[in-house]
């Protein structure tokens, strides 16, 4: 994960070790040199700009320990901007006051909504909760049946239209589902909606459309990570589309740069607040900035 940034940082930090004072110089070709790094991860540019400029102020003004040496005051303050452009605070999840809170998935498909609906129910089943998965994705052949396999693994309630019960509006079993959640007291739903292989009008109106039905607590917008500046421009087409809460950020194991996570929360002004690292149910987590910063100066 994000093994680029990393390389590339370690090396900028290393030639500044044997400076006992950071010239204007200095700082100058440092920030240079992050502003490449951060490019050649992927990261979206107005994110970069801002980066640097942040990193040069501090850097410039004598904000920073004088117990620290030069090198150390640099990677303090890198590492204080990850977690800043990272998001900050880990965000969680707003629960209703009156259950069942209801989340919503959003994304393209084969984004890992169904996975990450899986990997989220049982997540939440092992802090005490009672999630019930919702399938409203009737578009692709197999996503209910995909989604009841994931939830049997999960052990938790799925809830789908009978196969040939003519159910074919995701709209209608979406809103079924909170009554059925609150009759089998269920406090959580999670409902999984139809992706499309690219960004259309036609699912952005559904999912907004179920929006719209059930007024979900939660919308959270799930993306894949590896196709790094691509999951900006999706993020923004879902935001504009049908607005989100908060960033799912999916195949973290295989993103290399990372220009995905560190440029959707500047990008779109919402939260990461789950990360999944793999196809097993457990490669899940929320997501915290500072443990992704330190994993990036590591
Ligand atoms: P959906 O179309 O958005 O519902 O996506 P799926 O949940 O069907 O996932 C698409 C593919 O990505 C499947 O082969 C999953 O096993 C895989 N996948 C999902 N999440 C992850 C992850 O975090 N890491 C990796 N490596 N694969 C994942």
């Amino acid at each position: 994960m994000f093994e680029t940034l990393s390389d590339r940082l370690t090396s900028v930090f290393s030639s500044l070790r044997s400076k006992g004072r950071l010239s204007d110089a200095d700082i100058d070709a440092t920030t240079r040199e992050i502003r490449i790094a951060l490019l050649e991860a992927d990261v979206a540019l107005p994110v970069v700009k801002a980066f640097v400029a942040q990193v040069k102020e501090r850097a410039r003004g004598a904000e920073v320990s004088q117990a620290l040496n030069p090198a150390q005051q640099v990677v303090k303050i890198v590492n204080d901007e990850l977690i800043g452009i990272l998001g900050g605070e880990t965000r969680r999840i707003r629960f209703a006051k009156t259950p069942p809170t209801v989340i919503m998935l959003a994304g393209l498909q084969g984004a890992g909504k169904t996975t990450l609906a899986g990997k989220l129910a049982k997540w939440l089943r092992e802090q005490g909760h009672a999630p019930m998965l919702v399938a409203a994705d009737l578009q692709r052949p197999n996503a209910v049946q995909q989604l009841q396999v994931v939830g049997e693994r999960a052990q938790v309630a799925v809830y789908a239209p009978e196969p040939g019960s003519g159910v074919g509006d995701p709209i209608a079993v979406a809103r079924q589902s909170i009554d059925e959640a609150r009759r089998l007291q269920h406090d959580i739903v999670i409902i999984d909606t139809a992706g499309r292989l690219g960004i259309d009008q036609e699912m952005m109106k559904q999912a907004a459309d179920i929006r719209d039905a059930v007024s979900p607590d939660e919308v959270l917008f799930v993306v894949d990570a590896m196709i790094g500046q691509d999951a900006v421009i999706t993020a923004q087409a879902f935001m504009e589309g049908v607005g989100f809460d908060g960033v799912v950020l999916t195949k973290l194991d295989g993103d290399a740069r990372g220009g995905a996570a560190l440029s959707v929360r500047h990008i779109t002004g919402r939260p990461i607040m789950f990360a999944s690292t793999g196809e097993k149910l457990e490669d899940f987590d929320a997501f915290h900035p500072d443990r992704m910063a330190s994993r990036i100066l590591d």
